[in-house]
């Protein structure tokens, strides 16, 4: 099972702390040998936390990337041979937040192709607004991002999805359990071998319900990873 912290824009320096809960967790926690946990902080806390998390089961991630592979005139953005120099092993891809700021479909898949080049590894989101699923185009719009997000990777074993529905990122909803199911599955079966986690309000009461699901390979966690009690409850609790 995978368990992905998004801190999204959170966290300074002595916000590291927190972590050293997750750290000694990790410790004695039974099942670290079926876990993966990946924490990506904001790009600012790449390096520090990279060396915090060394001999941890720790990995760290980034939350966007450039897709370009060398240096170039973009104010503002790096690139993801620069992520892995500072120490990220992950980089979540196609996020709704940045898709609704501006990030095309052909955008996510130059930047998916760019990154796993350089090694890389991508946690690809994909989801529906709550208007096309009210309009019941969820299937179609899924279609189209994995086809034109994955378009022409050939790396994919270094791909995992995240389905993480617009509407339940940051608002406490989550899907109906059997309706998840059915996306999961439906995932599964347009992209053969391929780990597909859940995200869009996680938190250590839903993860009860969520747990249920058994085609889910893991979690991405926003707003509860922030909290590394919560963070640690969620992981106990998936395996309780
Ligand atoms: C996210 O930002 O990827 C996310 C799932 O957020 P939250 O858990 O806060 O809904």
């Amino acid at each position: 099972m995978y368990f992905i912290a998004n801190w999204k824009m959170f966290g300074k320096l002595s916000t590291l702390i927190s972590l050293n809960k997750v750290i000694k967790f990790l410790k004695n926690f039974k099942k670290s040998n079926i876990t993966k946990i990946i924490y990506c902080p904001p790009s600012t806390l790449i390096r520090p936390m990279s060396k915090m998390i060394i001999n941890s089961k720790i990995q760290v991630g980034a939350q966007n990337c450039h897709e370009s592979p060398t240096y170039g005139a973009s104010t503002g953005s790096i690139n993801p041979e620069m992520l892995k120099n500072v120490g990220a092993k992950y980089v979540i891809l196609g996020h709704s937040e940045n898709r609704g700021s501006g990030e095309t479909d052909k955008l996510i898949n130059a930047k998916i192709k760019s990154a796993t080049k350089s090694g890389l590894k991508v946690i690809f989101c994909i989801g529906e607004t709550l208007s096309q699923k009210r309009k019941k185009i969820t299937k179609k719009i899924l279609s189209k991002q994995i086809a034109l997000g994955l378009k022409k990777v050939k790396k994919r074993k270094n791909i995992v999805i995240a389905y993480e529905p617009v509407w339940s990122i940051g608002t406490g909803v989550i899907p109906k359990l059997d309706e998840l199911f059915g996306t999961i599955n439906f995932i599964k079966k347009k992209v053969r071998n391929i780990k597909v986690l859940y995200g869009g309000s996680v938190n250590p009461k839903n993860i009860n319900e969520l747990k249920l699901i058994k085609n889910i390979d893991g979690f991405l966690i926003g707003g509860a990873s922030q909290d590394p009690k919560k963070f640690i409850d969620i992981i106990k609790k998936t395996y309780n």
